[in-house]
């Protein structure tokens, strides 16, 4: 039987909610997962992966966006960072991006108040200058520092100086804060207790994560946790000792833990330490530090987490204009669970 949470493992009681919906504007294809962590499954070497933003509005009507997916106009992105899709073989589809997919819907780019970005890399900074000069810049500790000035400003920038001229720019400190979340720094963004971002440092500088208040019914809670890019799969995060792998498994999975010497209590993959992949990780101490604390809120029943380029959620849940609110009545936090688990099964199998 799966531990259950101590009592210290709760998230706070009160709070408002706030309507968040995901929206994919872009898919990444080809992309390389052993740059990521060590995989030896054959499905798990090139994959095709989505690049979800996610739209949250208040109760007051204060609407912000994490993350910005790709930009369409790709090979505008900075030279060091077109020659990251170049050097990885990436393919790129982006025919609407996210203000297209929000107009689109009757949602006006007048009307989001900030950008919020797990990270600055190219597949989640988007384009920010097609948002008004009034829609903020929101970023983690230590960003402006380390990637500002932008290109052309800077030849070898990953960033554009584009992605943040003539907007406000708000660097999060952490350390005005004194809440921390299951052992995360947390700053309670709008004050009323329906958006937290999370410190989760390690894939990139400043990285951050949000967690969404999506119902609150008397003294119990729902979350989404917007994960960014803490993890490039499931497997980084699951089993764990507090989401053990389930006892009934299909003959490869069992044959994995198996080969692998695992029980089915630690994630079946780790962050990648060869140094041949080091650009594509901050710090991967901390990365794996980030994931340790992560599998502290994927232990409650009452949080989804919804990482970035997690395909197998995509298959679940409904996306912008519907809201990921219900996600807990919908029964996505069971069925997304274990999902990961059919990339170990052999490629004819699917
Ligand atoms: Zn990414």
């Amino acid at each position: 039987m799966a531990p259950s949470a101590s009592p210290q493992e709760t998230l706070p009681a009160a709070g408002a909610c706030a309507q968040v919906s995901a929206i994919d504007s872009a898919s990444l294809s080809n992309l390389p997962l052993e740059p990521y962590f060590h995989c030896d499954l054959p499905r798990l070497q090139r994959v095709t992966i989505p690049a979800f933003s996610f739209i949250i509005t208040n109760a007051r009507g204060r609407r912000v966006l994490f993350d910005l997916g790709l930009r369409k106009d790709w090979t505008k992105l900075s030279p060091t960072a077109v020659a990251e899709v170049y050097h990885d073989e990436l393919g790129i589809r982006c025919e609407q991006d996210v203000r297209d997919i929000l107009e689109a819907h009757d949602v006006r780019a007048e009307g989001v108040e900030a950008i919020i970005l797990s990270h600055h890399h190219f597949d989640h900074i988007g384009d920010p200058s097609r948002f008004p000069s009034s829609t903020a810049l929101v970023v983690g500790p230590g960003v402006c520092d380390a990637l500002m000035p932008g290109y052309p400003d800077q030849e070898n920038a990953e960033i554009l100086t584009s992605d943040y001229l003539n907007r406000p720019v708000r660097e999060i400190d952490f350390t005005q804060s004194d809440l921390s979340l299951l052992g995360l720094p947390a700053l309670d963004y709008f004050g009323d207790g329906s958006l937290y971002l999370l410190s989760t440092p390690g894939h990139a500088v400043g990285h951050m994560a949000a967690l969404v208040r999506t119902t609150a019914d008397g003294t119990e809670s729902s979350f989404v946790l917007l994960g960014g890019d803490a993890c490039h799969h499931c497997g980084e995060l699951r089993p764990s000792t507090r989401r053990p792998l389930p006892s009934s498994r299909s003959s490869c999975v069992a044959s994995f833990l198996e080969t692998h010497d695992m029980d089915g209590t630690q994630p079946f993959f780790q962050i990648q330490r060869d140094p041949q992949y080091a650009a594509y990780c901050n710090d991967s101490d901390e990365a794996q530090r980030t994931i340790f604390q992560l599998q502290r809120f994927d232990a409650l029943d009452s949080v989804l987490i919804i990482f970035a380029h997690d395909l197998t959620l995509k298959t679940i849940i409904d996306e912008f204009p519907a809201t990921l609110n219900d996600w807990r009545a919908k029964g996505w936090g069971d069925s997304g669970r274990w999902r990961f688990l059919q990339d170990f099964e052999p490629m004819e199998n699917l």
